[in-house]
This record gives structure tokens, sequence and C-alpha cells, in this order.
């Protein structure tokens, strides 16, 4: 049986031009292009529409909820991509996650770290993580602030049956490019001073920040992977 085939013009042509611009900030960053992760955000895109970014290469989606991925998980070719979850998890939740997802990137407590952990060793399982990072200081958001983040890694480095791979931010949305670099490059500074200290099972090998307002800036300040929705996919509703 051939597989069935989904074709999307539109998302066709904004992941070339979202490929161009990536290889271009890389090229200007004297970075590779494969340092570079290009994951797909799919909240409320429908299944039809992911496939078609699936088979024409993208390799990994970011889901944000938790049940709107379980509704739609059946439907996508999931052999051929990994899903992460980026959006807030509430601890309740974890067991419908752990197992399902190859990523959770949003980690921002000792509690939420606990729950993941005590699941994945149940299953057998060791989970990736990243700890979210709230950069900005901004109260609507989640993620820790950046003096406390040494402390929960400090606490989080026990836990088995997670490994942490890096960190994860959404920072504030600024219009000038220099503020745009500026809060990255606060993030990746961050991110080199904890590889340095060379804590117990902590990685930093990734640097999830950038989406399609500021993804340029994110590459040119290092980060390893980008979460791009609506210049993929278009306007959410
Ligand atoms: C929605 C979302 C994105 C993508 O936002 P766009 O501006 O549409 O690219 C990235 N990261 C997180 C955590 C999100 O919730």
């Amino acid at each position: 049986m051939m597989e069935k085939s989904f074709v999307d013009t539109a998302v066709s042509e904004n992941l070339q031009y979202i490929e161009e611009t990536i290889h271009t900030a890389c090229a200007q960053a004297s970075r590779k292009r494969d340092d570079v992760t290009l994951l797909a955000v799919t909240k409320t895109v429908p299944p039809e529409r992911i496939n078609a970014a699936i088979q024409l290469g993208i390799r990994t989606i970011g889901e944000n909820r938790v049940q709107e991925f379980m509704d739609k998980q059946d439907s996508l070719l999931l052999d051929q991509a990994d899903v992460h979850l980026i959006g807030h998890l509430q601890t309740n939740k974890v067991r419908r996650i752990v197992g399902n997802v190859q990523m959770i990137e949003s980690v921002d407590s000792l509690r939420l770290a606990t729950a993941i952990s005590r699941c994945s060793q149940e299953r057998g399982l060791v989970t990736p993580v990243l700890v979210e990072v709230n950069i900005g200081g901004e109260a609507a958001k989640s993620g820790v602030s950046p003096d406390m983040l040494e402390e929960l890694l400090g606490n989080m480095h026990e836990l088995r049956g997670l490994h942490v791979c890096g960190l994860m931010t959404v920072p504030p949305i600024f219009e000038k490019e220099r503020e745009k670099r500026q809060v990255f490059s606060k993030m990746y500074q961050l991110f080199i001073d904890i590889r340095d200290k060379k804590l117990d099972n902590i990685d930093m090998q990734v640097l999830s920040m950038g989406m399609s307002g500021d993804y340029r800036e994110a590459i040119l300040e290092g980060a390893t992977l980008v979460r791009i929705g609506s210049a993929l996919f278009g306007k959410r509703q």
C-alpha cells in the first residue's frame, strides 16, 4: 500500500523561506546548519497539515497541550517525527505524557520534575527534559527565574528517570533587533555558565529559544533549537 500523501503548497513555500533564513543566520554566526534543529509548533494545526510538514522533511514537532496532542496523536506520521511537549505541564497530566513524547521542554519546578522522574522510573524510561527559564522575569509567564535556576538543577540532578538536556525560554516580545539579541545573549550566557560547571547528570546541549518573530536573532545568539509555528503554518485562530 502506498502511504497517503499530504500536499500543502503554503507550508512548502513557508518552509523554504524559513530554511533560507536559518541557513543565512548560521552562516553569519559561523555555525553549521546541522547545529540548529527546526521544531514545528503544531498547536491548533490539523493533522493533515502537520503530516504535510513531516512529508516535507520536518523531523520534530512541538505541542502545547496534553489533551490536544492525545486527540491528534493517532492521525500523525509519528514514525517519522519526534514530539516535544513545549507548553506548561500540570503534575496530574504527567502520566499521560511520559513515554509518548521524546522530550518535555517545559520543566520549571522540582515538583514537576519529581513527578516525571517517578512516572518514568515506573515505566523503565529515562525522559529527556529541558528546564524552562523565565528570562524576562514576566509575571504571566511560566519558567524558573534565572536566580533560582542553579538551585533547581542542584535538586534535579539526583532524580532518576529523567535527563536534563538543556534550557528553554519564551522571552518577552521585543521590536528592535538589538533588544531581541540582548535577551537571547543573556540566555546563552546562562547556558554556558551552567555548562562550564559540569554538574552531575546535567547536560547543556540544547538551547531552545526563538519563535516566528525572532528565530534569526536567536540563532545568531546561540540557539540550538528554534520553535516555529505561525511562520510555517500561518496565523492561528
Ligand atoms: C506557540 C508557541 C511557539 C511558536 O510561536 P510562533 O510565534 O507562532 O512561532 C513557540 N514556543 C511556544 C512555547 C509556544 O507556545
